[in-house]
């Protein structure tokens, strides 16, 4: 074992949304940090995913790793290790929890869980959020929007020719389609924002130091349990042990929960920060359905997400129950959806026969349909062998079900009408469910509380059970949200940072 002789005020590990962010913005605030991150620095050839091709799968996977699912079965997940962790290949779609997201709302299978503050309490991160990764959009047109303080700093980028008429369609529909917030950087040889771009190289350097392929494989205690006083990494096949007043855990979802449970001790034996037995528990990945339809006009095929639909995100004329969120999901080839399902490119094949996937994208439109599930305890993630094992049935099944007919009807309506040339008729429309593979969007496995017999970390994102030990990543989620997680786990981050320079965090 390796002892590094510079002891830092503040370690993160993992330089995703969560921790890349915190790390910049802790740098900005005059303390020492130390970012361990097991990836590397991607390739600009493959940071752009609008321009790589998501259907040579492997490019985003971890090709050395294999988790296990309900079944027993290997799965190769896709999740991306890099420095930027999953934000490096995400839509960059960066989107507000509402209000009542936050709250305890009635799902049709249940209650999902208030968070333990309100919207009012973000709200400021967000606005600072939205700034720093440079979000592009138009405020005051989806009715469910969240109150702001302000307009978006920057105005959406021009769409693809063919959406605007698609957008005027479905108005005609009486939809509210509104312009996606994207993170646009001003790179055009890498035009979606990231954690690297906006967390990482916008850091003060002489207070950050970045140690990439540095796998952090355990946490040490002090001999009273109470502080991590160590986090041991396997840095290009040596251990290595680096110290720090406090260390921030921002490896995802599903890494910082197995973390935490190969982090086991005398003092902790069912893992570290594990006394509630909640750590690795609540995993929720939001259903996910993508719908193509046939375009009837030719578009690049490679464009960015665009038009979101919020106008079944709390119900529909049958339901009162939250159903979820449309939005237009970009290019083909860049879904990753497709990429994921090779059955559903078989049904794809069929809408166009003798295309290929360039001549497809170029005549269809995706759409991705989201919707919240709730947490259960018994969809978790433990360590067998030291091999990740999910167990994961999603719930909330017939809300995701009625999402997606309603959206079917919804684009036959489009095409039935003789003002919207830009799309028409399919004797098919094919779709594919995310599988359990595909995991950027998980969240839920170290929940926040108030009650540390039922959540693993404070409302601050302090572990209960230990002094030094936070968490800044979407494991801290007590509800998953129809919309993506990244803005919130950014403005998390950012009020996180206050909260370890300025303030004593109370507990
Ligand atoms: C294809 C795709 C598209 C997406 N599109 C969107 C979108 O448009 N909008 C949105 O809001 N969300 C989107 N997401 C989800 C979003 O990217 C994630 O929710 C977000 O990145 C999660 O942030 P995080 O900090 O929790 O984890 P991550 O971003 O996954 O970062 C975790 C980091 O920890 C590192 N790490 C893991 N284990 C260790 C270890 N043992 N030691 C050291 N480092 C470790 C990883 O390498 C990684 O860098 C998308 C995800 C994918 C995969």
């Amino acid at each position: 074992m390796i002892i590094d002789d510079r002891y830092y005020d503040i370690i993160v590990i993992g330089s995703g949304a969560g921790g890349g962010t915190l790390a910049g913005a802790l740098s900005h605030q005059g303390k020492s940090v130390l970012l361990l991150e097991r990836g590397g620095a991607m390739a600009l050839e493959d940071q752009n995913v609008a321009d790589a091709d998501l259907f040579q799968k492997d490019r985003y996977h971890p090709l050395d790793e294999r988790w296990f699912g309900p079944d027993g079965d290997p799965i190769a997940p896709q999740t991306t290790y890099a420095l930027g962790g999953n934000t490096k290949i995400w839509g960059a779609v960066l989107e507000r929890m509402r209000e009542k997201d936050f709250t305890a709302l009635p799902m049709q299978e249940g209650i999902s869980p208030a968070w333990p503050f309100d919207y009012n309490e973000l709200s400021p991160y967000y606005d600072a959020a939205e700034t720093l990764f440079r979000v592009h959009g138009k405020a005051k047109v989806d009715p469910t929007e969240p109150k702001r303080s302000k307009e978006y700093d920057y105005y959406p980028c021009e769409l693809e020719p063919f959406l605007e008429p698609l957008r005027a369609g479905l108005k005609r529909q009486g939809c509210h389609p509104y312009d996606l917030p994207l993170s646009w950087s001003e790179d055009p040889n890498d035009p979606s924002g990231d954690t690297q771009l906006f967390g990482l190289d916008k850091a003060d350097t002489s207070n950050l130091v970045i140690r990439s392929h540095a796998r952090v494989v355990h946490l040490h205690v002090n001999p009273n349990g109470r502080e991590v006083r160590g986090v041991e990494a396997e840095v290009n096949g040596d251990h290595w042990m680096f110290s720090s007043d406090i260390v921030v855990l921002a490896a995802g979802a599903i890494n910082t929960p197995a973390i935490l449970l190969r982090s086991s001790s005398a003092q902790h034996p069912n893992g570290l920060g594990n006394g509630s037995n909640q750590v690795g528990r609540n995993l929720m990945n939001l259903q996910l359905t993508s719908i193509l339809q046939l375009a009837s006009q030719l578009s690049n095929g490679r464009y960015a997400r665009s038009l979101g639909i919020n106008d079944y995100y709390w119900g529909d004329k049958n339901v009162s129950f939250p159903l979820g969120h449309i939005q237009a999901a970009g290019g083909v080839l860049q879904d990753a959806l497709f990429a994921e399902s090779p059955p559903v490119l078989s049904l794809v094949s069929r809408l166009l026969p003798n295309f290929g996937l360039e001549q497809l994208a170029a005549r269809s439109v995706a759409w991705w349909a989201m919707t919240e599930v709730l947490p259960d305890p018994e969809n978790r993630i433990t360590l067998q062998n030291n091999h990740i094992h999910i167990n994961y049935l999603h719930n909330n099944r017939e809300a995701h079900d009625r999402l997606v007919y309603r959206w079917l009807d919804t684009i036959k309506s489009v095409e039935a009408d003789p003002l919207t040339e830009v799309v028409r008729a399919a004797p098919i429309y094919p779709r594919g469910e995310a599988p359990i593979s595909v995991v950027g969007f998980a969240c839920g496995t170290c929940r926040m509380g108030m009650d540390p017999a039922m959540s693993v970390v404070d409302p601050y994102g302090k572990c209960h059970d230990l002094e030094n030990l936070y968490i800044a990543d979407n494991s801290v989620f007590p509800s998953c949200p129809s919309i993506g997680p990244g803005l919130t786990t950014i403005a998390l981050a950012l009020r996180m940072a206050k909260t370890l320079t300025t303030e004593k965090v109370e507990k």
